[in-house]
């Protein structure tokens, strides 16, 4: 890429080069919109409608219960755990798939802290997504044993790393900044100090590379919703190290997690492997749906994922930078690659009518408060000249001032 300027055509040049532009194709995008929030809600594949449509009306429809055995029902929530784990270098044998990332981050959450019985801190960064934040103080008050979530600025997290702290729970990715914490080497800190890990995954998987098991990571989450696509509300991951299943002590006991779910015991027995994470009844149309959204992003290399992405942030700030000076942005995303996700944050003290003004001319990013306009990039659907396009937008809905209009300015219930 050019140093000075750059221009259209050197945007579309790099469209032209780029080896993942026939994902494109695969997803079902409307016309003329510029999608800049697939880290939030991913794109469709072409391919869901499709799986969810023969799941429904054949093997529910026709098979009825006897899909159960005959379609493959048991087997598939494991088939797409496991296959979500080679997205994420899992050890083989630690990953389960349903229920939601909140739920799921309740559950290893409780374990790990029952796997450390003398230790009383939750460790985090004060930033970190709500919900996790809201979990742990929720599990904290339930168990009444005098735990505490003790929320530290991300620069601080090592230090804060003594023989209180039982479990370090970061989420990889900030949703809000982008910023990307360094697993391998915080995990091998939070192991020196004695405690466990768990890591939040919901901007990770899919968008950049993930080691679990050079890690050596304890716990890990994630959402099927974002760029693995999977569509709304999609079933979670979860991933606890093989290592540890053995002695884990799951806080929610469902007779999926059983043993043998088919004695109808009345006595909870834990399952040997993974199984004893999971709790009920799969969604089985949901992860239907989230199988699509997995195997097309298998099937992307993870390397030229990462490439494109990281030349995506650097692009789409560097053209902020250039075209929208002067117009009191201010780029919170770190300068440095290799500490960014796969996003661009951008402060504004009016950010939220900005956004609203960008969705309503087909530029669709989001808002999070209290004054970040949010841009995913998603290699797989997203093109450069499309981050052109986008900036131009912004840069007339900041020149022309058309964000100051009424209808701009009413809250929305989903931001
Ligand atoms: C998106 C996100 C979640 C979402 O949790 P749900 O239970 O699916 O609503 C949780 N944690 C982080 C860090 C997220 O970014």
């Amino acid at each position: 890429m050019p140093i000075s300027a750059l221009t259209r055509e050197d945007l579309i040049a790099l469209d032209r080069a780029d080896t993942l532009a026939s994902f494109r194709e695969r997803f079902s995008l409307p016309a003329g919109v510029i999608y800049l929030d697939g880290n939030s809600l991913g794109a469709m594949p072409r391919a869901t409608a499709g799986r969810v449509s023969t799941m429904v009306e054949q093997e529910w429809g026709t098979g009825l219960i006897r899909s159960w055995n005959d379609a493959g029902w048991m087997d598939l929530p494991g088939r797409i755990a496991d296959k979500i784990g080679r997205l994420i270098g899992a050890v083989p044998g630690g990953m389960a798939v349903g229920d939601s990332t909140s739920v799921n981050l309740f559950k290893l959450l409780g374990a790990a802290l029952a796997a450390r019985p003398e230790r009383r801190v939750i460790l985090t960064e004060r930033g970190n997504f709500p919900t996790d934040l809201y979990i742990a103080q929720g599990l904290s008050k339930l168990l009444a044993q005098g735990h505490e979530v003790r929320m530290v600025a991300p620069d601080d997290i090592a230090a804060a790393l003594d023989d209180s702290v039982a479990v370090l729970m970061l989420t990889h990715v900030n949703y809000h900044t982008g910023a990307m914490f360094n697993m391998s080497g915080l995990t091998e800190a939070a192991h020196a100090a004695g405690a466990l890990t768990v890591w939040d995954l919901a901007h990770s998987a899919g968008a950049v590379p993930v080691d679990l098991a050079g890690a050596d990571a304890d716990f890990a989450i994630g959402c099927g919703y974002k760029y693995l696509n999977g569509g709304p509300g999609a079933p979670a991951f979860l991933y606890v190290a093989p290592r540890l299943l053995a002695d884990a002590c799951f806080p929610i006991t469902g007779w999926w997690g059983h043993a043998a779910p088919f004695s109808f015991e009345a006595v909870f027995r834990p399952a040997d492997g993974i199984a004893r994470a999971t709790v009920g009844t799969a969604p089985i149309i949901s992860i239907a749906a989230l199988e699509v959204g997995v195997d097309l992003a298998l099937e992307a290399p993870m390397a030229a994922v990462r490439a494109k992405s990281v030349a995506m942030t650097d692009v789409f700030a560097r053209l902020v930078q250039q075209r929208c000076a002067g117009h009191g942005l201010e780029i919170i995303s770190p300068a440095d690659a290799a500490k960014r996700g796969s996003q661009v944050s951008v402060a504004h003290p009016n950010a939220y009518p900005v956004m609203q003004a960008l969705i309503a001319h087909n530029v669709i990013g989001d808002f999070r408060a209290p004054d970040v306009l949010r841009f995913g990039m998603t290699p797989l659907y997203l093109g450069f000249a499309e981050l052109w396009d986008a900036v131009e937008v912004l840069r007339r809905v900041l020149a022309e001032e058309t964000w100051k209009r009424p209808q701009f300015n009413v809250r929305r219930s989903v931001t």
